[in-house]
């Protein structure tokens, strides 16, 4: 069964019926917080025999365990960052088919910002003239990578982190240790933060503590580098952003928005008061475009190098 997550319910109320719904929808909102779940619902609801994600029907079942004749999951292949031609022209043909079972036919594209130009421009008759019931549903934490005139096709529906509260309250029927900084780490995205692994906390002091190293001058980069290849690199790029935001939000706004255990705050405004902040805002952009490109098959120890190399110039002269 797909079940909703707590904080997508009235997200859920507000998606209109499956008659009005638009042939294109453009699930976004940030990472982490259950989008591609929330689409999958959908894909459910509209094969679902009684119209409304029954769970029981046959339809629903089928949809339930991800095994629905009338519903295509589209996504970039293992290890590879972009969806292909390919991928669209599969989905075009797939779409201009009768329902096998249900009454509608139903893709839905995780992580859509993957699509490449072709697979977009591809994309795009389907989009114009979509067939009689069928839908094609958009996922993307980045809605602003897609080709223009996809993106103005599609019905927008942006789906919105839960509340502090909520997310907490959703880790702890988890059973996440040291959820408060779980949840810190993941920027407040409570599924990444289910998904950390166990040691994030040291990890993030770790990384701290290198940081702080190469502030002082007291490391060279490449051996700040050792180590660090072996870290997902999404989740090691998820901490060093979480890191330069701290440390703009404490030298602007003076106070970081959620608790962080330990000398953290301190320890980051010391280092705050050792760095060329105007340059950090550009290592901070540079960062931000390396993440989405963390699914590529990049060379880590390259990327880590590079980094610690910026970051050791932002020193303050
Ligand atoms: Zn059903």
């Amino acid at each position: 069964m797909l079940t909703l997550f707590p904080w997508q319910e009235g997200a859920w109320q507000d998606l209109p019926g499956n008659r009005t719904l638009a042939h294109a929808l453009l699930i976004s909102g940030p990472q982490g917080i259950g989008k591609i779940a929330f689409a999958h619902r959908l894909g459910m609801r509209l094969v679902c025999e009684q119209g409304r994600a029954c769970g029981v029907c046959r339809s629903c079942v089928f949809a339930g365990k991800g095994d629905h004749p009338d519903i295509l999951v589209i996504k970039a292949e293992e290890g590879k960052a972009e969806i292909t031609v390919e991928h669209a022209r599969a989905l075009n043909a797939f779409l201009a088919l009768t329902p096998h079972l249900a009454e509608r036919r139903v893709s839905i594209i995780e992580a859509a910002d993957q699509l490449n130009r072709s697979a977009g421009n591809a994309l795009l008759k389907t989009l114009e003239e979509p067939p009689a019931e069928s839908f094609i549903l958009l996922v993307s934490h980045a809605p602003a990578r897609l080709l223009p005139t996809v993106r103005s096709r599609c019905q927008k529906v942006h789906l919105h982190k839960p509340s502090r509260t909520e997310a907490l309250g959703y880790l702890k029927t988890r059973g996440v240790s040291e959820a408060e900084a779980a949840l810190k780490i993941a920027h407040g995205a409570p599924l990444s933060a289910e998904g950390l692994p166990k040691d994030a906390l040291n990890t993030a002091f770790r990384l701290l503590e290198t940081l702080e190293h190469l502030a002082k001058g007291v490391l060279d980069t490449a051996t700040a580098g050792e180590g660090w290849q072996t870290l997902d690199l999404g989740y090691g790029l998820s901490l060093f952003t979480g890191i330069l935001a701290d440390i703009v939000r404490l030298a602007t706004v003076g106070t970081l928005p959620e608790p962080f255990p330990g000398d953290w705050e301190p320890r980051l405004r010391r280092l705050a008061s050792q760095l060329d902040l105007q340059q950090l805002f550009t290592l901070w952009d540079e960062v931000l475009e390396l993440h989405g490109l963390a699914d590529a098959p990049l060379d880590r120890r390259l990327i880590w190098d590079k980094l610690f190399l910026r970051f050791e110039q932002l020193r303050a002269q």
